[in-house]
């Protein structure tokens, strides 16, 4: 399929914000998610081993599109048709072809998947949890050294309690706000307060983006933001991607905006006002397009495609054909394949394993790829096996079927703005 042209094939161009606009040093961030996640994992009452790694040996089991397969312990790889292509019961400790069959039976099927879900977390009822970007693949490392763990005898917790205790890390390092409240990052759990730290730690400083959603907007695009994150934590990454001056790049914003539920909701939510004065930020809520501001760099909290989508048609007067959307995100299944089941939108994956097939992609800047090859074998990321006996990623095929496109990095639109 030829490459999209942002300038001839759209009328509007959307971005999510971590690991898409916002370009993290990988290395750096997984390295620290997965010291403190496992240090959690001791307080949540795991024995102290949890939280030793040797990073050299034990970073390159961090590899994205990979499944928890709770029931069996496993950390599994699948390729097209479900098919289990690798597995792993502690890191770097490999099942071979006859014990992945005697799990899974022949050929090896990993059946209790389905797309498009993330996680199912029943006891002994095909529960799994899947590990999709760049926030996720510490985990695996996590997770894999709990099950040798739990195989070890050396503490009396099971595979499901892995799970139960990954969610509760993530709702304490990440899940700072509800219906009620939204409490400041600097005091919420371990991560937050390490990058409101020294954010170019984490995050790459990229001028050269701002050039480019320029140049989108002097060609009438609108441009916008779809970030699940919250205000203060997206005001941060975002200052630290494009400046102090980041919301005059977009003609909306929209915040803690619920995805996938953003795009495909029977009950769409509001655009609320962003009300200092509330406990939960939620000012004014907004459901008819017409009520949305006409002036552009608005920040609203939740908000939903379906009204954003009047929206454009209301302020760029397209009302004789379908508004056409570009949203770009490096999650296959909330933004890429969420984003595709809008009419007139389509949804372009930042697959960042792409720059590592051509190096031109990189543009000279440090990518920091975590390079998984030892433990899961050379270019695994995309396709198992050799010549001639390609077995290709499932999550990538599915991604292929459902986003228009692929590209490594956003900085690489330019290439997609041709005349
Ligand atoms: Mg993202």
């Amino acid at each position: 399929m030829q490459p999209p042209n942002l300038l001839t094939d759209y009328d509007a161009v959307g971005f999510d914000a971590d690991h898409c606009l916002v370009k993290y040093n990988n290395v750096e961030l997984v390295k620290f998610l997965v010291k403190i996640e496992a240090e959690e994992f001791v307080e949540l009452g795991w024995p102290k081993e949890m939280a030793e790694f040797d990073y050299e040996n034990d970073l390159p089991v961090c590899l994205n599109a990979t499944i928890f397969d709770i029931d069996n312990g496993l950390v599994i790889k699948l390729a097209k048709g479900q098919e289990v292509i690798q597995a792993m019961k502690g890191i770097n400790k490999k099942l071979n072809k006859q014990e992945i069959e005697s799990v899974y039976g022949t050929p090896p099927i990993f059946k209790n998947y389905q797309w498009p879900n993330t996680t199912h977390l029943h006891q002994n009822k095909g529960a799994y949890w899947v590990f999709l970007t760049y926030f996720d693949t510490p985990k695996v490392a996590v997770v894999l050294k709990a099950i040798e763990l739990v195989n070890s005898g050396k503490t009396s917790k099971t595979y499901f309690d892995i799970a139960v205790d990954l969610r509760t890390m993530v709702y304490r390092f990440y899940v700072h706000y509800n219906e009620k409240e939204v409490h400041p990052i600097a005091t919420f759990g371990k991560y937050f307060s390490e990058v409101i730290k020294d954010p170019s730690r984490f995050i790459q400083f990229q001028p050269e983006l701002r050039d480019s959603l320029d140049k989108l907007r002097k060609a009438g695009k609108k441009v916008f933001l779809g970030t699940n994150s919250h205000t203060e934590y997206a005001n941060l990454i975002m200052t630290a991607t494009l400046g102090d001056d980041w919301r005059s790049f977009f003609d909306i914003i929209c915040c803690a905006c619920r995805k996938p539920l953003y795009f495909w909701d029977m009950k769409p939510a509001p655009f609320y006002v962003v009300d200092p004065k509330m406990p939960n930020l939620k000012g004014r809520a907004i459901l008819d397009a017409n009520d949305l501001s006409a002036e552009p760099h608005q920040t609203y909290i939740e908000g939903n495609s379906k009204t954003l989508t009047h929206y454009f048609e209301r302020t760029m007067g397209i009302y004789d054909r379908e508004v056409r959307v570009a949203f770009f995100g490096d999650h296959y299944i909330t933004d890429a394949h969420a984003a595709s089941t809008n009419p007139g939108w389509d949804g372009i994956a930042v697959v960042e394993e792409l720059a590592l097939f051509d190096p031109e992609l990189e543009d000279g800047k440090e990518s920091q790829h975590v390079i998984t090859d030892k433990s899961w074998g050379k270019d695994a990321y995309f396709a198992d096996g050799t010549r001639g006996n390609l077995k290709l990623n499932y999550f990538i095929g599915q991604v292929e079927d459902s986003a228009r496109y692929m590209l490594p990095f956003v900085r690489n639109i330019d290439m997609w703005m041709g005349q």
